[in-house]
């Protein structure tokens, strides 16, 4: 099923920089509607059932750090192509082969501290951003 939805999180070095305004104006100004935002923490219980497909790699326990250690913005996108279309606007997930002006290009730090999420297919949209908001907060 193809919907007109994705999920993101702006990660904590985004809010840590004071970055939360700027990317979400370089998100709106880029045909996204918010339908969902809230600003939140994740417990490592969250971020490890989370990035659970991750739980193997060498990297699992620094990411679950990471997630864990401030404040995030967790939001809901709407646009045409909205999974595929937010995928290339944050860019690579290393930010050194980020295109220029993608949101990882601008923002992030490195491979790890990548300043943004955005959901890789429609399914895990749906299952991210149920997984953080109820229904009656999606507008
Ligand atoms: P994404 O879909 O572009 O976010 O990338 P992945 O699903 O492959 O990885 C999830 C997150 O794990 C990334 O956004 C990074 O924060 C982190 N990550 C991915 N690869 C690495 C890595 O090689 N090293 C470290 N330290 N973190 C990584």
């Amino acid at each position: 099923m193809v919907t007109n939805k994705t999920f993101t999180m702006l990660k904590p070095d985004s809010v840590e920089n004071g970055n939360i305004g700027a990317i979400l104006e370089k998100i709106t100004s880029s045909g996204f509607r918010i339908v969902a935002m809230k600003l939140t923490q994740l417990t490592t219980a969250d971020a490890k059932a989370f990035y659970a497909v991750h739980n193997e790699r060498p990297f699992f326990d620094d990411l679950v750090e990471y997630m864990t250690r401030g404040p995030i913005v967790a939001a809901i996108l709407e646009k045409d192509n909205a999974v595929q279309d937010f995928r290339t606007l944050i860019g690579a997930t290393n930010p050194s082969e980020a295109a220029e002006g993608t949101i990882r290009n601008m923002f992030a730090e490195s491979i790890s501290q990548n300043a943004v999420h955005g959901s890789d297919s429609d399914i895990n949209a749906a299952i991210e951003a149920a997984f953080h908001f109820s229904e009656r907060e999606m507008f």
